[in-house]
């Protein structure tokens, strides 16, 4: 093959790449919309993207971004295919595109770098917070990892430990946009502690902050702390716990009966997706009935309690109750 023909071949495969795209997009919009990444087994849109279409996280990221942004603003479909705007420049709007001011955005974004990009959004307001970051840096190259650090990644489903690498004798370095409210309530933290960390170091105020929380909210703590008592009367629940005196049901799932949940499932969702494969999430997990209160389904039996991410939790109401049993505000069993 000839140089001509070359190059030839490669401008003619391009724009056939990019068609390509938006026939995988066009789909995962209707995917995302209609949530069956959870009837498939999975918390989120980004999870299915890595683990059931074998997407790099990185890609995934796009994809995943890019199709929530053209559910809003559609023209971003036609607007990839033909090269004007590329995944990026899409990724990098999303945060600042209303409906007043799409259209210039668009027009003022085509044909940027992601450094020119950068730089225009930075004049826009108001800018959005710097997304949190988490990277693992080994302790003699702090300066380098900082310089690496992306402050403009954009937060839309990338969980954070897309970004820590496996280390073995590394230090993690933490950095988030808060509020004037927060830093006033570590400065307070940092004068309460002062007796014991005089030296006033963030990491040991919040490493001990964050201790205290999970001694009152962590399950597996709570259930270590019972099983390290030398006699705990009321055991591991194994059946179903006497009924209240007045025979009624109660709504509230007793601790005992968490616990014991917690315990069977293993601090992760119980759903099983379509291939066998169970639900991975450990967190914003929610005890579940199965047979719903609203049915008669027992709170104080372990048999009728699970434990559900939030995505697999919603998926039941809305099988169970309609559409609208869907939103977080209106989820009862
Ligand atoms: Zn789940």
């Amino acid at each position: 093959m000839d140089d001509s023909s070359l190059i030839a071949e490669l401008e003619s495969a391009v724009p056939k790449e990019r068609e390509a795209l938006v026939e995988v997009l066009t789909p995962l919009m209707e995917f995302d919309r209609r949530k069956l990444y959870a009837e498939e087994g999975f918390y989120s849109l980004f999870l299915y993207c890595t683990r059931a279409l074998g997407y790099s996280e990185q890609a995934a990221f796009q994809r995943t971004a890019t199709a929530r942004t053209a559910r809003s603003f559609p023209q971003v479909l036609e607007l990839l295919q033909s090269g004007a705007l590329h995944m990026n420049a899409v990724v990098m709007l999303a945060p600042y595109l209303m409906e007043d001011n799409c259209r210039t955005l668009f027009t003022l974004a085509q044909g940027k770098s992601r450094r020119e990009l950068e730089f225009f959004l930075a004049g826009i307001s108001p800018r959005p917070d710097k997304p949190d970051y988490i990277r693992p840096i080994s302790a003699s190259c702090a300066p380098c990892a900082e310089a690496a650090a992306d402050p403009r990644e954009s937060p839309v489903e990338r969980p954070a430990q897309s970004l820590i690498e496996p280390a073995s004798s590394c230090r993690v370095r933490f950095a988030f946009t808060g509020s004037e409210t927060l830093l006033r309530k570590i400065e307070r933290a940092k004068q309460l502690l002062r007796h014991k960390h005089p030296d006033g170091s963030l990491e040991r105020i919040i490493e001990e902050s964050v201790d205290m929380l999970l001694d009152k909210q962590d399950p597996e703590r709570r259930i270590l702390r019972k099983a390290l008592r030398p006699e705990h009367p009321n055991g591991v629940v194994s059946g179903r716990t006497k009924p209240t005196d007045s025979g009624r049901l109660v709504r509230d799932i007793p601790q005992q009966v968490k616990d014991a949940v917690w315990q069977r499932d293993g601090g992760c969702c119980a759903f099983i997706g379509p291939d066998g494969k169970r639900c991975a999430e450990r967190g914003m997990l929610e005890y579940d009935h199965i047979r719903p209160y609203s049915m008669g389904g027992a709170s104080d039996d372990p048999a009728n309690i699970r434990l559900l991410c939030r995505t697999h939790n919603q998926m039941f109401a809305r099988r169970m109750f309609g559409e609208q049993a869907g939103d977080p505000r209106t989820i009862r069993d």
